[in-house]
């Protein structure tokens, strides 16, 4: 068993994948919304906090940082620490793979403060900004979305705007002044662990960005999917 302390504080104890989690992970349907990465961590997961007993809630409850800083260490202790990924280069005469090495370890995790509910003057309307940081529910919620733009992960935050709930046009409303000051006050707040993965192509130089989680090779590392 392999003890973690999340980015939120609290202690997880995991226990390596199996066959089990491997086929939940390779069902299209399952991944599609989302919900096999839920399954597998509330199987691997043995210990959360003092509890040893999980529902569906459970992995829900947990901040998004910390869902994603435990499928990291899950990959770690089931596979290693080490990934290898071709990355095909976005630039369209181009296509040419560049291999990117990543040692898990390496990545940077950020601790959440002990807030949960932030309040936050937007700079050019002055209006009051209630928001919360990104749970497993809102992930949920976020993954069924039929078209989910740049908005959508910031308005799931948001509880209020100038004393009321917001609906789906409430950012769209702002300055986009508004709305750049109110992304860089929710990054600041936030924690997690780094995924994110910039590199350039090694054949034309254009910029490749991916997230690790998205690379087949961080959850299979030998499975041409
Ligand atoms: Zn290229």
């Amino acid at each position: 068993m392999y003890t973690f302390t999340l980015p939120s504080g609290l202690e997880a104890e995991l226990r390596e994948m199996t066959g089990a989690e491997e086929s939940l992970l390779t069902n299209r349907r399952l991944m599609k919304d989302g919900e096999a990465v839920n399954q597998v961590l509330r199987n691997c997961l043995a210990r959360l906090g003092d509890k040893t007993e999980f529902g569906a809630k459970d992995v829900l409850d947990l901040l998004s940082g910390d869902r994603l800083f435990l499928l990291v260490k899950l990959r770690q202790i089931s596979f290693g620490d080490e990934v290898d990924l071709t990355l095909t280069c976005p630039a369209k005469d181009c296509g040419e793979t560049t291999d990117v090495h990543i040692a898990l370890d390496d990545l940077e995790v950020t601790s959440y403060g002990t807030e949960r509910e932030f309040i936050f003057e937007l700079p050019r309307s002055k209006k009051p900004v209630i928001f919360t940081l990104l749970d497993g529910h809102m992930e949920k919620r976020l993954a069924v979305l039929k078209a989910p733009d740049l908005h959508s992960a910031m308005l799931m935050r948001v509880k209020e705007i100038d004393g009321k709930a917001p609906n789906k046009n409430s950012l769209a409303e702002l300055p986009a002044f508004d709305l750049n000051a109110l992304r860089a006050e929710m990054q600041r707040v936030d924690g997690g662990i780094d995924t994110s993965i910039h590199t350039v192509c090694s054949s034309c130089g254009a910029r490749i960005v991916t997230r690790l989680e998205a690379e087949p090779p961080f959850l299979f590392p030998n499975v041409r999917l």
